[in-house]
């Protein structure tokens, strides 16, 4: 597939694409797009960074314009990721489209939001928390919505929005279309999509078990006193911007505090900031008005800023999957970048979990190995590394939810 020519696309789309300097679908367009115009229901495992948004937004954009009537939903994780999703759309719809949107997110004002929704959009994207609260209001039906998304649909039930969702969808009628991606099909994905989508179109593209190629990954064993300093070492070691995760709000706000105190220009994002000062630290570190963002996994997933060139994993994700996104959040679109993980031995299961996902069943690089920890002969009993990962998915979604 060489150009968007042959998706035979509205010709404002068309002009907003070449405006977007978007030439050549990526993968995941080129395999949803052709289905998904078709009214075909989607169920996509891609990683961010492939153009996923697109692949659901250009058929959404497509089907507002080719139709007077009907409405679009968008169900996003994040209060980022649906604001990503919203700039991606306005920008599809172009300037002067006639197509009214709402923006439904928690943490805003409920009158701002009523006052989109009097508007009668045709857009409507959110988390499923606030769009759950306008339709228990009574500000908001759903007759006539016949396009609905649900991005980062794992990620969404990780944060206990399932019941949510089903109250949302229960809204919408049956004869819709829908596109649901997930970043992990996980069993929990897979029932729930036997239960939203008909038939759908089954897109993959790359593993999601493995983080994008052009990420040169490396690992640090320190001891806990030495992970300060040795995080001040590597910040100064490196250049350009960098993404420093913590596991708690807490420890984000104090360690960017920290670096701070040492002079870095630094800034610190998590759950608990209000909606506008999370936007502010966005906005400021894509402008590059400070170098180092510390975050919790809030933003592990799905934040695209291209100028980020190095991840640093200052505490381990909870989740090893979580592992994945975050470093995703480096060489994105084609860029190159680097990650480094900061590895206390308390945290050796963890990493190993990680390792586990990365490369299943092979020997562990870690001093595991050498305590005898993997028994290759004795199929039956599991390796410490499965046992590790088996207990942080027990406990990963109530903590996470509650850290992040
Ligand atoms: P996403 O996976 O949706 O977060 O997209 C990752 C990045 O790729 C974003 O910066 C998009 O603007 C960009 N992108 C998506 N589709 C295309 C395309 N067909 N051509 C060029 N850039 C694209």
């Amino acid at each position: 597939m060489k150009n968007f020519d042959s998706f035979d696309l509205h010709p404002a789309l068309v002009d907003s694409l070449r405006r977007m300097n978007y030439a050549a679908p990526t993968p995941v367009q080129a395999q949803a797009i052709p289905p998904a115009l078709q009214g075909r229901d989607i169920m996509g495992s891609a990683q961010t960074g492939t153009g996923k948004t697109a692949a659901f937004a250009i058929p959404l954009v497509q089907t507002l314009l080719s139709n007077s009537r009907g409405s679009a939903l968008v169900l996003t994780p994040t209060r980022e990721l649906g604001k990503q999703i919203m700039d991606i759309m306005t920008q599809l719809l172009g300037k002067g489209t006639p197509i009214k949107t709402a923006f439904l997110i928690g943490g805003e004002s409920m009158g701002g939001q009523l006052k989109q929704l009097r508007n009668r959009p045709r857009l409507i994207v959110g988390t499923p928390g606030r769009i759950n609260d306008h339709l228990e209001r009574g500000n908001l039906r759903l007759r006539d919505t016949s396009f609905l998304v649900l991005d980062e649909a794992d990620r969404m039930l990780d944060m206990g929005f399932s019941v949510q969702i089903d109250r949302i969808v229960k809204c919408i009628t049956c004869s819709r279309q829908t596109l649901m991606f997930s970043a992990t099909l996980p069993r929990k994905i897979i029932q729930m999509s036997e239960r939203y989508l008909d038939n759908p179109e089954r897109i993959s593209v790359g593993s999601t078990t493995s983080p994008v190629k052009d990420i040169q990954q490396e690992v640090m064993k320190v001891s806990q006193d030495q992970k300060y300093p040795a995080l001040l070492e590597q910040i100064g070691a490196r250049q350009g911007s960098i993404i420093v995760f913590s596991k708690t709000k807490y420890g984000t706000e104090k360690l960017a505090k920290k670096l701070s105190r040492e002079g870095h220009a630094v800034e610190a994002i998590h759950g608990d900031l209000r909606q506008n000062r999370r936007e502010r630290v966005i906005r400021e570190f894509r402008d590059k008005k400070y170098r180092i963002l510390v975050a919790t996994d809030i933003v592990a997933r799905g934040l695209d800023i291209p100028h980020i060139e190095h991840v640093i994993n200052y505490d381990l994700p909870q989740c090893p999957e979580d592992y994945i996104h975050r470093i995703g959040r480096t060489a994105r679109a084609g860029a190159k970048g680097a990650s480094l993980c900061l590895i206390v031995p308390q945290d050796m299961g963890k990493w190993r979990a990680i390792e586990e996902l990365l490369n299943p069943g092979r020997k562990p690089s870690s001093s595991a190995a050498a305590r005898g920890d993997r028994r290759p002969g004795k199929r039956k009993k599991k390796s410490k590394a499965q046992r590790g990962k088996q207990r942080f998915h027990r406990s990963s979604s109530a903590q996470q939810a509650a850290a992040i």
